[in-house]
């Protein structure tokens, strides 16, 4: 037994639809800039490469839970997207191979602080601030390969206290989820355990305390969550 010197981080876990297996998360990378009409809504430039970023494992908020507020924004934004998990990994991952690495998907919320969000961009600062904060990755239980196959032909929906605001099929994301594996791969070694956020398409917004958010694709466990009280 290792004699940790303070209490050790517990595993960031989710749930897998039809086991009692759980599956570990190691990191959560992110893509951002991959649907052309949330670009032009963000207006950026859709001939620019997609960002890779990353939100820490324990920002996850599983299926049902409670989002407090965020501290340090007024201007508190849903993106609802389609997020791969990983089984395996490696270095340059052919376009060919991603999919044999793939264990399953679910669908996932990547919360921003959009006010930081735009004063990073103005300022050249990183972006933890705005897309890696406590609570900022809810993600839906887990849906496997061999029981859904892949989802690349999907719509995805984003519902605010039941309206629809984003609809969008995932076969319009300008980089599929075998470019994107190739793509990562190329400057991180993947690995079993890895989540990676594929993107929002258009329709993204605002919510405040008492909003409910709910993400579903077709063919995957829906997520749905709350937004609670300011933390603080
Ligand atoms: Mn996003």
């Amino acid at each position: 037994m290792t004699d940790y010197a303070v209490e050790a981080p517990g595993q960031a876990v989710l749930p897998i639809v039809g086991s009692d297996q759980v599956f570990p998360v190691r990191r959560i990378y992110c893509i951002g800039k991959n649907y052309v009409a949330h670009i032009h809504e963000m207006n950026a430039d859709e001939r620019d490469p997609p960002v890779i970023f990353m939100k820490p494992a324990d920002a996850i908020v599983a299926e049902g839970g409670e989002i407090p507020y965020p501290v340090f924004t007024g201007n508190f934004h849903y993106e609802g997207e389609l997020v791969v998990a990983m089984k395996s990994g490696g270095y340059n991952i052919p376009e060919a191979e991603a999919y044999s690495h793939i264990f399953g998907y679910c669908v996932g919320l990547d919360m921003t602080r959009r006010d930081h969000q735009a004063a990073a961009l103005a300022k050249g600062l990183p972006w933890e601030v705005t897309k890696a904060f406590d609570h900022s990755a809810p993600m839906g239980p887990i849906s496997r390969v061999e029981d859904v196959g892949h989802i690349d032909d999907h719509v995805l929906r984003t519902k605010i206290n039941g309206e629809v605001r984003q609809d969008a099929n995932v076969n319009l994301m300008i980089w599929n989820t075998r470019e994107i594996i190739a793509k990562i791969s190329e400057q991180h070694e993947l690995k079993a355990g890895d989540l990676i956020m594929t993107g929002t398409p258009a329709g993204v917004g605002a919510v405040v305390t008492g909003d409910v958010i709910e993400v579903e694709a077709e063919g995957l466990a829906p997520l749905k969550v709350t937004i609670g009280a300011p933390a603080a």
